[in-house]
């Protein structure tokens, strides 16, 4: 039998000899790698589903793919999520929700509504002509809007954004009665079509503390609110929606008629005080890899990387991961020594690795790099059975102590932010795989995606 190395870590359940070569020329092209499981994305969309239609109520699930679906890749997310029972999407970006429909998402298939751009300049005529939903959040988008509907000559559907105790978009209850006689005559006249009214929740992911508990309640009641005054002027959007992942896991009460989930739908909770994933049956979809570049033996009391913030304590062996700072690995998540000139004890990013003694966690040793960083081995190379070119796992699905993988929350943890900024700032130099395409979708959403990127 070979000896086992790290290369063996990753086992891959590649769907076809293509899907291997597909594979292979990944390794060629760059050395490291996305790994989406699509089949994950479609379970946790089940499950989502699943979880706010637990008490006989429908209600719908908004598939949030912003940001390139979180780093995740858009278009194979959002399809995965369609396969898994969403019938919205979300982005914020008018450019996204555009990229959706053209790809042939069409408004038979799901609804896609799109919340951010410079009202001013937004290509609104278009994003109407392809029935994306828009969202209003001031006067000047509602001008801006109506007179693309005019030009379109047909409704824009709109959602009318309110601003709950976020502070960020939305109208607040003191500008909800002049964008109300703006939006009057607009509605009665058709030539809007009042879909929506919706808000965005600023703190639902901490239940254990009670003033922001407190925060959430005070949103709810503000909503209710908005309705009321709308109704008392004769406009009743036909859907409301309030919950992002944390509301829509911990406070069923509001679901309305539909749910925004996004960091949910790649695995995560929101935030690590609400518990693990796997505790609301999810799972994370993402794996980020990468080969290892260079292995070598150094002495005790050698500084590595910039501003010897890590020195070796031993005689070692250290192996280069050639990512860094411009693929996206947080420089925050550097890893400092005590025996450092800094003397600041700070654990980097974690990332596995296997052994001829099974799997191993080692950590980012010293700074981060603009391309790649160093990692101490705390041991001989040889002795271990680490070799360049090996596989190592920065962050995986986490599946349990005895495999030793960390998950974005460890990485998250190591850079001091969440886990939504460790896979969002991923660079598309890092290819994006796909598995379980094959099993997820059908031939004519297959078609959709780029073929080298499905394994
Ligand atoms: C990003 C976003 C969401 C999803 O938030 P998660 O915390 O990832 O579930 C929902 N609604 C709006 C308006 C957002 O911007």
């Amino acid at each position: 039998m070979a000896p086992m190395t790290a290369t063996a870590s990753t086992d891959w359940s590649f769907s076809s000899p293509e899907g291997e070569e597909h594979y292979r020329k990944a390794l060629q092209a760059y050395p490291a790698q996305v790994i989406v499981d699509l089949a994950a994305i479609r379970d946790n969309m089940r499950r989502l589903v699943d979880v706010v239609n637990r008490e006989g109520g429908r209600t719908d699930v908004m598939g949030v793919v912003k940001a390139d679906a979180y780093g995740h890749g858009l278009l194979p997310v959002a399809l995965a999520s369609l396969a898994g029972g969403a019938t919205w999407l979300g982005v914020a970006q008018a450019r996204e929700a555009l990229l959706l429909r053209r790809a042939g998402i069409d408004a038979d298939r799901a609804h896609v509504l799109t919340w951010v751009n410079n009202p001013l300049q937004a290509p609104y005529r278009e994003l109407i002509d392809l029935d994306v939903d828009l969202s209003v959040a001031t006067l000047t988008a509602i001008d801006c809007i109506a007179q693309a509907a005019r030009e379109a000559g047909k409704p824009a559907r709109v959602h009318v954004k309110v601003d709950t105790g976020f502070g960020r978009n939305g109208f607040t209850l003191e500008q909800l009665p002049a964008a109300i006689e703006r939006l009057r005559p607009l509605v009665q006249d058709g030539t809007f079509e009042l879909v929506g009214q919706w808000s965005h929740l600023a703190v639902a992911d901490a239940p254990d503390n009670p003033d922001f508990v407190r925060q959430t309640d005070l949103q709810v009641e503000r909503f209710e609110r908005f309705t009321e005054e709308l109704a008392a002027a004769g406009l009743t959007p036909r859907i409301r929606h309030l919950a992002n992942t944390a509301a829509t896991l911990g406070r069923p009460e509001l679901h309305y008629d539909l749910v925004r989930p996004g960091v949910a739908l790649y695995g995560y909770e929101a935030d690590p005080a609400m518990g693990t994933p796997s505790q609301y049956g999810l799972r994370p979809a993402m794996t980020l890899q990468a080969q290892l570049s260079s292995v070598k033996d150094v002495r005790a009391g050698e500084g590595l990387s910039y501003g010897r913030v890590y020195v070796t304590d031993r005689d070692t062996s250290v192996a280069i991961v050639p990512v860094g700072y411009a693929d996206g690995i947080h420089r925050s998540a550097s890893g400092f020594d005590e025996a450092g000139a800094r003397h600041v004890d700070h654990a980097g990013g974690p990332l596995r690795l296997m052994t001829t003694q099974g799997p191993m966690l080692a950590r980012v040793s010293g700074r981060v790099c603009m391309d790649q960083f160093i990692i101490d081995l705390h041991g001989s190379a040889q002795d271990l059975g680490v070799r360049i070119g090996d596989t190592v796992e920065l962050f995986g699905p986490g599946r349990g102590e005895a495999f030793a993988e960390p998950t974005a929350d460890d990485w998250a943890r190591a850079a001091d932010t969440i886990s939504y900024e460790i896979f969002t700032c991923l660079r598309n130099r890092v290819p994006r795989l796909y598995l379980h395409a094959y099993d997820v979708l059908d031939g004519r959403d297959l078609a959709m995606l780029e073929p080298d990127s499905l394994l």
